[in-house]
């Protein structure tokens, strides 16, 4: 698009789905500004991982040598029982990966991949204009008096104009709620403990010392609880995500501190490497109540849009919320840039009929594993266990639909397709 024809974007939200958009937008000639509540820029201490279709994502906005620097690469997703570690099942990730999707399944720590995303969209030498941040920014309501000039207005009373707002602001969105859309909020009853162990200390014992043999993505299955651990910055740290039944008084606070003994404790009778495992962590430990959001295809209203989990929260039972907002934020980035300032209801409305249904069946498919996960032994987790030995994906989505992800017509895919496989 030619610069003269540029218009301005407001996000609200400065996570990884309004990063991620903030930058696409900029590839595309866009005037971006995001405005985050926080009065420093970050995300908790915690990894993620990437599938495919958000590594493409990724990479398509050139940020391949920057996300080599911070990865670490799962060669296997192993799946275990609980009372012994057993082993269910084991998908190879890896290279096979590469080679049937042409993107990788990386893991990092949050905060590295945030960097690089806030690097990117600050970096004077990139393409497109420079991102404007403004930090301490938290958005209270929206003023959409001239629906072409939405202005999102915050705490302080600052007003922030521009041709299009979206609203990333996170699961219990400022801006969704200004939209007045109805309440699609839903408790699962669950909460998650997250830690980051030291590898160190992983590897210094006999007991927990074969999970740092190789780079693994690790699922345990057991009665109403499961575990997720992977290695993050070469091994740096075990990333431990553990979902257990909700103890937290959710009508106060929806995250607290943890210690290592009440892990410890959330897992009795279990193999006795989780207890020793868990035992290790120390320091950031925290647990989070498991909140997610009905399916929803109301996203956009004129020119208020809305991406990430402000519009499609989900369980993170398939590692695929800040995911699915990377796909949101590409699929957003390809219809604003196509459009001059008189075309963007169009490709707002374009944006979610693209997005809503395919990130609604992730949503779904993510809910449906929490009782897949978590089944109590008995013939249902045998056909279970089953299942998951003749692998393509747990639930109603095959892996190989999600990590294809919503389809694309962007030119920059071809740009980061090198031999990943050498
Ligand atoms: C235990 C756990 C593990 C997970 N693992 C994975 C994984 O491996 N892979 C994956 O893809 N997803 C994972 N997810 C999901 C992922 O964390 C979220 O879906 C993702 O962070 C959503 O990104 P977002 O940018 O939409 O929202 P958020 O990350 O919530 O970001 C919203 C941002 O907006 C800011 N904000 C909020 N309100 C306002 C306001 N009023 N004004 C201005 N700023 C505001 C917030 O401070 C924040 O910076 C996991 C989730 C959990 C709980």
């Amino acid at each position: 698009m030619p610069a003269s024809q540029s218009y301005a974007v407001t996000i609200a939200g400065g996570g990884l789905g309004g990063l991620t958009t903030a930058l696409a937008l900029r590839r595309r000639g866009l005037r971006t500004t995001v405005l985050e509540q926080a009065p420093q820029l970050g995300e908790v201490g915690a990894g993620i991982q990437t599938a495919p279709n958000a590594s493409r994502v990724l990479l398509g906005l050139g940020l391949r040598r920057q996300l080599e620097a911070i990865h670490t690469e799962p060669q296997d997703q192993v799946r275990r029982r609980w009372q012994d570690g057993s082993i269910i099942a084991t998908l190879p990730l890896g290279d096979r990966v590469k080679r049937e999707f042409n993107a990788p399944y990386w893991h990092y720590r949050r905060a590295d991949l945030h960097k690089v995303l806030l690097d990117a969209c600050l970096d004077p030498q990139g393409p497109g204009p420079v991102v404007e941040v403004h930090t301490g920014a938290q958005v209270v309501d929206i003023d959409v008096a001239d629906p072409g000039r939405p202005v999102a207005i915050t705490t302080d009373g600052r007003r922030f104009d521009g041709d299009v707002l979206v609203g990333a602001d996170g699961v219990r969105s400022a801006v969704r709620d200004a939209m007045g859309l109805p309440d699609t909020l839903a408790f699962s009853g669950e909460m998650a403990y997250r830690a980051l162990i030291p590898g160190d200390k992983i590897a210094a014992d006999p007991a927990t010392r074969f999970l740092m043999d190789r780079f693994h993505s690790t699922i345990w299955y057991g009665p109403d609880r499961h575990l997720v651990h992977y290695l993050i910055r070469g091994g740096e740290y075990l990333n431990v995500v553990a979902i257990v039944p909700n103890t937290l008084d959710i009508e106060r606070t929806w995250s607290a501190p943890a210690t290592a003994d009440e892990m410890v404790d959330a897992f009795p009778g279990w193999d006795d490497r989780v207890a020793a495992m868990l035992s290790k962590a120390e320091g950031d430990a925290s647990k989070w109540a498991m909140f997610r959001r009905h399916r929803d295809p109301v996203w956009v209203d004129g020119h208020v849009a809305l991406l990430g989990d402000a519009c499609h929260a989900m369980l993170p039972y398939q590692a695929q919320g800040a995911s699915q907002a990377m796909e949101d934020a590409a699929v957003l980035a390809e219809e604003l840039g196509a459009v001059t300032r008189d075309g963007i209801a169009g490709a707002l409305t374009r944006y979610v009929a693209r997005r809503a249904t395919h990130a609604g069946m992730v949503q779904d498919a993510s809910l449906e594993n929490m009782r897949f996960y978590h089944l109590p032994d008995g013939p249902e987790q045998q056909e279970r266990d089953r299942q998951l030995r003749a692998f393509n994906g747990e639930s109603d989505v095959s892996y190989d639909w999600l990590w294809r992800g919503t389809p694309r017509d962007d030119a920059d895919l071809e740009s980061f397709s090198y031999p990943f496989v050498r």
